[in-house]
């Protein structure tokens, strides 16, 4: 496939403007932001600087549809067959969005094609979902019957990051539409032009108007103007801790609910009686998936001490053949998203360098990358200490830390000892440790003897501690994304 030939695809998405009641109409901003490939560094298409105005005409779009439009008035059924539409034509339309979630996020295009193809799960799933969430009864007083059922909150606001665009559209929207929401989505500056071309085909779908409204434009305006904007009933945010605390405050003002997923430095605990040959493909592709920049990326590898230099020994090995190259040269990992990141995941390296902490392990750049593109070697730190930055911080990068443990009480400590709680997993063969320690472990999801970072639509996924709370994917996020009423009857 061809990235280039898709590059007009990209561009007349982008000319066109906000999406507001299944149209393309100008920002009054009239401003653009340039859409800049990461793995060449060139400007490739330019989208809308949506503004304030924009949010707000979006929310009256949304509001318009929920209170009495075409909308607000389908049955859970009708909303469940248009979400699977979409999940067909999204199969359908599989190819040209492939290329385009790699033109714009410089993964490889076997990574954005799995990311098209979870995107279109997420809405076939909550499609089959929508008619299947019941409400209680409930025991009460003689003569009353009491009963509880799900109803959406109204019009909910999506605010999404750069790194899984596809993918956060359908993990966002499935189940906020599924629940009979209105929404409002502000997608990333970074990439957001697959997420533009969904809204189509959701027009395509047959999603009357109003129910799916997309803005873009920068974090400060665009994202800022939709989380203080009064009328929304709902906020999901997935970003950065800081941005996330300001959602958080504009939520409280505003009284309503938010689910925060703020990442996460997930640990990889591996006991010396691993199978490290089933291990090995998981202990890599966990730091090395999206470059790094995956919220539940496995950044910490745990590794009990008498077994360190056999195990490390054999994850370095496989480290140092990784390669970073072009979408289109398919390797183990595309590009950083943008400088900012590249310069990011750089400085991290040097300060470890500088604090003296060991590089065991560095795979390559392919030699053919275009110059401009944001290239980062992968690269694997041994004996990181625990209080250094390496061993608590999200790098959002290709950077693996290794840290050894003595003891089971000692990986629980370890495995516990950031501000993080998003995922982790647990590697050995006896079964009792692997319940032990991973029901100690404090993070939304746990995997033994496997890792997940970033898969598996079924899953409620979330955070424990500062990684932030809710719950998205699976059945979980459909209570998230609606609202429990009880109703009392009074009878003879
Ligand atoms: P960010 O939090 O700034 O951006 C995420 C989304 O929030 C974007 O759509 C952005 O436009 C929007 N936003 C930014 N400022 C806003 C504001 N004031 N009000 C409302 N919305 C706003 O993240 P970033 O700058 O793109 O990345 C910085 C770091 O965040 C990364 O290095 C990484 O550590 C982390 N990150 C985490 C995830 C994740 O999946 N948890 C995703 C992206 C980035």
């Amino acid at each position: 496939m061809n990235i280039q030939n898709r590059l007009e695809t990209g561009s007349v998405i982008a000319a066109k403007g906000v999406f507001i009641d299944n149209e393309w109409t100008p920002s009054p901003s009239e401003k653009t932001i340039d859409v800049i490939a990461p793995a060449t560094g060139a400007v490739v298409a330019r989208i809308a600087a949506g503004n304030a105005d924009d949010i707000d005409r979006a929310y009256q779009a949304a509001r318009r549809a929920f209170e009495d439009g075409a909308w607000g008035k389908l049955t859970a059924v009708e909303r469940g067959r248009l979400l699977t539409r979409l999940s067909r034509l999204i199969e359908d339309h599989a190819d040209e969005l492939t290329a385009l979630e790699a033109l714009d996020t410089g993964k490889p295009l076997k990574q954005a094609r799995a990311d098209i193809v979870s995107c279109a799960r997420y809405f076939e799933f909550y499609g089959g979902a929508a008619d299947k969430v019941h409400g209680e009864t409930i025991p009460f007083l003689n003569g009353y019957l009491a009963l509880t059922e799900r109803v959406p909150h109204g019009v909910t606001g999506q605010i999404i990051p750069w790194n899984y665009p596809a993918q956060m559209f359908g993990r966002t929207l499935g189940p906020a539409l599924a629940m009979g929401n209105a929404t409002v989505m502000k997608p990333a500056e970074d990439a957001c032009l697959t997420p533009l071309r969904l809204a189509e085909l959701a027009v395509e779908a047959g999603f009357p108007e109003g129910a799916i409204n997309i803005v873009p434009g920068l974090g400060e305006d665009a994202g800022a103007a939709l989380t203080a904007h009064p009328g929304f009933d709902f906020l999901s945010f997935t970003g950065s801790p800081e941005v996330g605390t300001m959602v958080q405050i504009a939520a409280a003002k505003n009284h309503i609910g938010c689910t925060l997923e703020l990442g996460g430095k997930s640990p990889q605990v591996v006991f010396g009686d691993v199978d490290l040959d089933a291990a090995l493909p998981s202990l890599v592709n966990a730091i090395v998936q999206n470059a790094g920049q995956t919220c539940s990326a496995g950044s910490r590898l745990l590794v009990e001490k008498s077994a360190y230099d056999r195990i490390v020994g054999t994850v370095a090995e496989r480290f140092a053949k990784l390669q970073a190259g072009t979408p289109e040269m398919d390797l183990d990992l595309g590009p950083v998203i943008n400088a900012g990141q590249k310069r990011r995941v750089e400085r991290f390296c040097h300060n470890a360098d500088s604090d003296g902490i060991e590089i065991i392990a560095q795979g390559s750049v392919a030699k053919d990358v275009p110059e401009g593109g944001f290239y980062v070697a992968p690269k694997m730190f041994g004996h990181v200490p625990r209080d250094n930055a390496l061993a608590r911080d999200e790098v959002f990068g290709p950077v693996l830390s290794v840290i050894p443990f003595e003891d089971e009480a000692d990986a629980v400590a370890l495995a516990n000892g950031t501000d993080y709680g998003l995922v982790a997993g647990v590697w050995t063969q006896n079964a009792n440790r692997a319940m032990r320690v991973g029901r100690k472990i404090r993070a939304g999801q746990v995997f033994v003897n496997a890792y997940g970072a970033g898969g598996g639509i079924e899953l409620p996924f979330g955070g424990m501690k500062k990684s932030g709370h809710g719950r998205e994917k699976g059945f979980e996020a459909l209570k998230d994304l609606s609202a429990l009423r009880t109703m009392v009857v009074k009878h003879d």
